[in-house]
């Protein structure tokens, strides 16, 4: 049975956690990680942010568990919200499917804390993140770590931290859906 201080951390990419995981080390939590990864298309897309994710946490020395790939059924739960705008309900779909796991696994690992790096895009609804993790957590029997990584710089600090790892940063979210958006 783990203590008290044990933390998962949903991670949704490696730049996106370069500033959350040690700075949740900082607080003096002992960081396991959790990447999802069927949200992001296609494979080799996957492929190059699972070396970035390898990368990072090789580099902070934290456990990471990696759910299977399965591509098929994130497309299944997201189906009728293609059309969607970035930041809408597919968006909401996606961060529900990937908090709702995570707060699962960390009851299965006996891990009292969960939280997430979402929270450090710019883009992202903060607000309905953390409460989704509120919710998952508590129906999981465990706790939410609210954080808004974002502020106090924390964006551009990721920006930076990525550059000095030499982690792969993607240029879209990950979706299919998410990529014409870059176009
Ligand atoms: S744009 Fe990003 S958050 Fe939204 S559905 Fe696609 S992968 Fe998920």
């Amino acid at each position: 049975m783990t203590d008290a201080k044990d933390i998962l951390l949903h991670i949704c990419c490696a730049p996106d956690a370069s500033v959350p995981v040690p700075d949740l080390m900082a607080e003096g939590w002992r960081v396991r990680g959790y990447f999802y990864g069927s949200n992001i298309h296609p494979l080799d897309e996957y492929a190059r942010r699972l070396d970035a994710l390898n990368t990072l946490v090789g580099h902070a020395g934290i456990e990471c568990e990696v759910a299977e790939y399965d591509p098929g059924e994130w497309l299944e739960r997201v189906a009728g919200l293609e059309d969607e705008p970035e930041g809408g309900r597919r968006c909401e779909r996606c961060f529900a499917l990937q908090l709702e796991a995570g707060a699962r696994l960390a009851k299965m690992l006996g891990i009292e804390n969960f939280c997430t790096t979402l929270t450090i895009s710019p883009h992202k609804n903060v607000k309905l993140i953390n409460e989704l993790g509120e919710k998952f957590s508590r129906s999981s029997g465990i706790v939410w770590q609210n954080r808004i990584w974002r502020k106090n710089n924390g964006f551009l600090r990721s920006v930076r931290a990525s550059r000095e790892l030499g982690l792969y940063r993607q240029n879209y979210c990950g979706c299919v859906y998410s990529i014409r958006n870059e176009e």
